[in-house]
């Protein structure tokens, strides 16, 4: 006798995976009319999308040819549109706001970065301005003017503010730059797929795919409510599982190019927002949330799927966030955390057919961008896998690519 499976009734699509991609995947395709079911082992909505920061750097202004700024140019446009088209179905508010981004550079590597940036920047049409001192200090008047004008020797450790570097720091101002609160984009978006009608299924246990050489046949598992064992079946199946998408791909003999990173996070609490906009230093930032909440993160560690703080990272932040706000040190730590981002070799997701299986797809390996790319993520693969032409070419996105057999 075999394992008794109970059927679910059958779906147009099923989506393995409910970080902010698979929602975002479900909720378009719910939108479009396919009947869609979604899968995480765990809660939806909990690992790295919501460990993220949720910064939006916004896009080129005109065409431009380079896919991932392809990318970004899509999602910032369907980002401001979803913020309006969520809150209309959801009455949920996700903070989406283009509250603009400070980027500072004040060791000469991160000077070299910035003069790169704005050569980038020039040739995406992407309007910035350079600020003086002054102008920083005006604008975001908790942030140090020494602290600001001093050049990072090492982690943590600042230059003689009177020393030749004080003088050479830069400040550059992008108006477009966005965030949006990424934990209530989460629930608004977990919220909308309910109001679409999507199957929605948390805690997923023993999921497996059970697949013939050219199509995924169905999913099974077990239901953590009932314990029975359930078996989808689905005219075509998404795997959306961020970093943990390399394990389940084996699975169906499939290597990638994606691994974890994970990156780590604090929170403070003050009583207001210290300033509006995002600051950016190289790969740090703080990111200031309306209730007076500021985010300050993160880092890059390869340390495989380990979550969890270090206090060395947690001394670096702080002193970071400090040298440039020093009120910081004057508010509590609410919490922190970490995430892993689904890294991918060469940078880019990827997204499309899940070869050899006809009807079976992926979205998965967005790195630091994914809240970002998520909602162009959502259109393209919805188009992709309806069989129109997506608005964006993804064959360099494509699974088995360069470095990928
Ligand atoms: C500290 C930090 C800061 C970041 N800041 C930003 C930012 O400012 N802007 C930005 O755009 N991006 C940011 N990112 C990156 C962004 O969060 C990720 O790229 C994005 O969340 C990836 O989304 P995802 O849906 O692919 O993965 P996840 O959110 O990790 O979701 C994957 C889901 O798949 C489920 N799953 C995994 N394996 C299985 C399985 N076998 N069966 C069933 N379910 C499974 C998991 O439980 C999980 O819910 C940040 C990330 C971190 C960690």
């Amino acid at each position: 006798m075999g394992t008794k499976y109970s059927l679910e009734s059958k779906f147009d699509l099923a989506i393995v995976g409910g970080g902010v991609i698979g929602l975002s995947i479900a909720a378009q395709c719910a939108k479009n009319g396919w009947r869609v079911c979604l899968i995480d082992r765990g809660a939806i909505g909990k690992e790295s999308s919501w460990a993220g920061a949720g910064i939006l750097p916004t896009g080129a202004s005109g065409p431009v040819e380079d896919p991932i700024e392809q990318l970004r140019q899509l999602s910032d446009q369907v980002h401001e549109e979803w913020a309006r088209w969520l809150y209309d179905l959801t009455q949920i508010d996700t903070e989406y706001r283009r509250c603009g981004g400070l980027y500072i550079a004040r060791s000469p590597a991160e000077r070299a970065t910035m003069r790169a940036n704005c050569m980038w920047w020039d040739e995406l049409g992407i309007e910035y301005e350079r600020w003086s001192l002054d102008q920083v200090s005006s604008r975001c008047r908790m942030l140090a003017s020494g602290g600001l004008a001093s050049g990072m020797l090492a982690p943590g450790g600042l230059a003689d503010p009177s020393g030749p570097s004080a003088t050479r720091a830069e400040y550059y101002w992008v108006q477009r730059d966005a965030q949006v609160r990424n934990p209530r984009h989460l629930i608004a978006l977990k919220a909308a797929c309910q109001a679409l009608g999507v199957s929605l299924v948390e805690q997923a246990q023993d999921l497996s795919l059970q697949a013939d050489g050219t199509s995924i046949q169905s999913i099974s598992l077990k239901s953590y409510e009932t314990g029975n064992l359930l078996k989808i079946v689905a005219d075509r199946v998404c795997l959306a599982t961020g970093a943990w998408t390399g394990p389940l791909l084996k699975t169906l003999g499939i290597e990638t190019g994606i691994y974890p990173v994970r990156g780590q996070m604090q929170l403070y609490r003050f009583d207001r927002p210290p300033f509006e906009c995002v600051v950016n230093e190289g790969h740090r930032y703080m990111v200031p949330r309306q209730d007076g909440r500021l985010l300050v993160g993160s880092c890059e560690e390869e340390v495989g799927f380990q979550k969890g703080t270090t206090q060395e990272m947690m001394d670096q932040l702080a002193s970071w966030a400090s040298s440039l706000c020093p009120m910081i040190q004057h508010v509590p730590l609410e919490t922190q955390w970490s995430g892993l981002r689904p890294g991918s070799i060469d940078g880019f997701p990827y997204l499309g057919t899940l070869h050899p299986y006809t009807n079976g797809y992926v979205a998965a390996g967005h790195f630091r961008h994914g809240l970002h790319w998520s909602s162009a993520t959502a259109v393209l693969m919805d188009q992709h896998m309806r069989g129109h032409k997506p608005l964006i070419d993804l064959e360099p996105f494509r699974l088995h690519r360069g470095n990928v057999p």
